[in-house]
């Protein structure tokens, strides 16, 4: 299949150019970002911070502007646009009759649009057909979380499912990656710890319910667990971390029964095949001094939750270190799994 890439320039523009090369279903037909980019070769428009060399294939790629009849000739398109642009570009393509798979946060709570991690909730593509875009169904939207809401909603799916959740409080380690570039100036992160990311703390609860969430007939009913999250940026690269206290509505009653909830989980998509798909969606870590985000953020391609310091709480019921590679797991590498998804669904054909 063709795809484009609007916000090709930018940090999760550039993962999405260096995941999809050799995807064996998606090829790069056309590069898109704005107007600052606009009719430039790709190698002179973008700032380049992969550390791979910029593939040859799209070094010479003109970048067009984001307007769909620049794009007709793509089946659909991956979006890594600023948050402040992609609301009326990914509705303008969608409108087109052109497919969207974002990353950005513009149409995550859309009752309509699905919020998708498909080994969490594979069903909720369904949502897709309420989708009014276009008259026939052609152009639609579809979201992935937060960086923060991915690793979490991962961790969190089997103690759902085998406990049910009362209540949640978090603190996230966030690599400097998540702010893009140039994100966080080197003098205020090196060595230090800031206690604080605009914007990003309202968003975990929300994305974390939505993604748990039950379809009934063609509307999803939302649990109602409140989340506490404290987020933070720490001087890492890659890989966000998260420690996590949850209080369970139905507790094990030992730690055996609490480790037999993720040995014992079933992933819905493992049958697929799916090229993005880890092979092993949970890497759970019996040391105690793992995960860490520079050993384990690249396992898998980047496409596994690593999981440690499982233990019984001493207030509310368990706690657990969780960690995912942000840029992969948490932006590009899930929005391209989705896509592969929806060819599987027969959503993208
Ligand atoms: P970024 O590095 O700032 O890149 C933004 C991209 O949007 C650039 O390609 C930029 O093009 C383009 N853009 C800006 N204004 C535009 C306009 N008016 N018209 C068309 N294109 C425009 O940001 P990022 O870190 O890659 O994040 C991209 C999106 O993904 C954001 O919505 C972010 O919240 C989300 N996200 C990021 C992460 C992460 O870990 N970084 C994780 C999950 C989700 P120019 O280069 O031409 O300005």
């Amino acid at each position: 299949m063709k795809v484009g890439i609007l916000g090709a320039t930018g940090a999760v523009g550039q993962k999405f150019i260096r995941l999809l090369q050799g995807h064996p279903w998606f090829e790069i037909e056309a590069l898109g970002a704005s107007k600052r980019s606009a009719g430039k070769k790709y190698k002179d428009a973008a700032n380049w911070i992969e550390d791979v060399v910029l593939p040859e294939q799209v070094k010479e790629m003109t970048v067009k502007n984001c307007e769909p009849s620049e794009f007709s000739e793509v089946d659909f398109v991956f979006s890594g646009l600023d948050s402040s642009v992609a609301g009326e570009i990914e509705k303008a393509f969608a409108s087109a009759g052109i497919p969207v798979i974002s990353n950005a946060k513009n149409y995550r709570q859309d009752p309509t649009v699905p919020l998708l991690i498909p080994e969490i909730n594979p069903d909720h593509t369904e949502l897709i057909k309420k989708q009014t875009f276009t008259k026939n169904g052609s152009g639609w939207i579809v979201t992935n979380p937060n960086c923060v809401a991915v690793p979490l909603a991962i961790s969190l799916k089997p103690l759902y499912d085998a406990f049910g959740i009362e209540a949640l409080i978090l603190t996230t380690m966030q690599a400097i990656s998540g702010a893009g570039y140039p994100g966080v100036a080197s003098l205020d992160i090196l060595g230090n710890v800031i206690p604080f990311i605009s914007g990003e703390e309202p968003k975990v609860g929300p994305e974390t319910r939505k993604l748990l969430s039950t379809l009934e007939g063609s509307t999803l009913a939302k649990p109602h667990f409140p989340v506490q999250a404290s987020a933070t940026r720490v001087p890492t690269i890659n890989g966000h971390m998260i420690s996590a206290t949850v209080k369970l509505e139905n507790p094990p009653s030992n730690f055996e029964e609490l480790k037999a909830a993720y040995t014992n989980w079933r992933n819905p998509i493992a049958d697929l095949d799916l090229p993005f798909s880890p092979k092993e969606l949970y890497k759970l870590h019996e040391e105690e001094k793992y995960p860490q985000p520079r050993l384990h953020a690249d396992a898998e391609n980047g496409m596994q939750l690593h999981l440690g310091r499982l233990r019984k709480a001493e207030v509310f019921d368990v706690s657990f270190v969780a960690m995912a590679h942000n840029t992969i797991r948490g932006a590009a590498g899930g929005a391209i799994l989705n896509a592969e998804l929806l060819v599987k669904k027969g959503f993208l054909k």
